[in-house]
């Protein structure tokens, strides 16, 4: 039994706090890593290139896919946006767990390709919340949020696709959800057997 990490697709409308709380996720726990997906979109303040994302132009995102670079892609608002092929493959060969921001287009690519993936939706408590947190996050001017609120009941509807399903409203509460799931799916038997062999031998005499 070859140790091989898990691949997880966290999906949600935009300004659900996909981000944060993956992110939260992140900084404690250091076995689960997410793509920096590549896209097309204009650099929001305060983000970096190669942090939040590979920034690239139309043209190096087309030759990237006609060169097979991509696992999964999609156009969401008018942009486009890619994840990594090769990264997210070493990772998990690594035994490393591999988490995906992507919108739910990816999502369906990546389930077919790997239907082992475990998949998640994020959900905000209310629509009013929802564009609260697109206002709040101050990053989005009034028309792109507006494009956003138009895009998120579409987006909603994919919840019934995933495999679990989070409502980020008491932050808090939503992050040790978050971290369950993944405590979870390191628990699974196929995993344990391979982390703990020694044990089960000697255990077995
Ligand atoms: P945010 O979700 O409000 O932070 O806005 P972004 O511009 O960062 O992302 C917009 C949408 O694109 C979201 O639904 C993301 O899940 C999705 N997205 C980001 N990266 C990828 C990717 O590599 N592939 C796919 N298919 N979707 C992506
Ligand atoms: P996404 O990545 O899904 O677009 P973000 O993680 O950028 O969403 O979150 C959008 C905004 O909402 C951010 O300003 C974030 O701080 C805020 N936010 C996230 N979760 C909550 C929550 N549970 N309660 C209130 N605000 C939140
Ligand atoms: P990030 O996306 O970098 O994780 O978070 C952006 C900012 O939003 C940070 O200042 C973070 O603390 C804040 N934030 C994230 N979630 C919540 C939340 O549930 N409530 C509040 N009040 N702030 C939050």
């Amino acid at each position: 039994m070859n140790s091989h990490g898990t691949l997880y697709t966290v999906s949600a409308p935009s300004g659900a706090g996909k981000t944060s709380l993956v992110a939260a996720l992140v900084k404690s726990n250091p076995e689960v890593c997410v793509s920096i997906s590549h896209t097309t979109r204009a650099m929001r303040p305060g983000e970096e290139d190669g942090v939040n994302y590979h920034f690239v132009n139309h043209a190096t995102f087309e030759t990237m896919l006609e060169s097979g670079d991509f696992l999964e892609h999609a156009r969401v608002f008018s942009n486009l946006y890619g994840t990594s092929q090769q990264w997210v493959v070493e990772r998990l060969s690594q035994g490393i767990d591999v988490i995906l921001e992507i919108d739910w287009q990816g999502a369906e690519q990546v389930r077919k390709l790997m239907p082992e993936t475990v998949s998640l939706f994020i959900l905000p408590p209310s629509l009013a919340a929802l564009r609260q947190r697109l206002t709040g996050r101050g990053q989005d001017d009034e028309a792109v949020i507006e494009a956003r609120m138009q895009e998120a009941i579409s987006e909603i509807s994919h919840y019934i696709e995933a495999d679990y399903l989070i409502i980020n409203d008491d932050f808090t509460i939503a992050l040790a959800q978050l971290q369950s799931l993944i405590t979870s799916q390191h628990l699974r038997l196929s995993r344990q057997a391979v982390k703990h062999q020694a044990l089960l031998s000697e255990l077995l005499g």
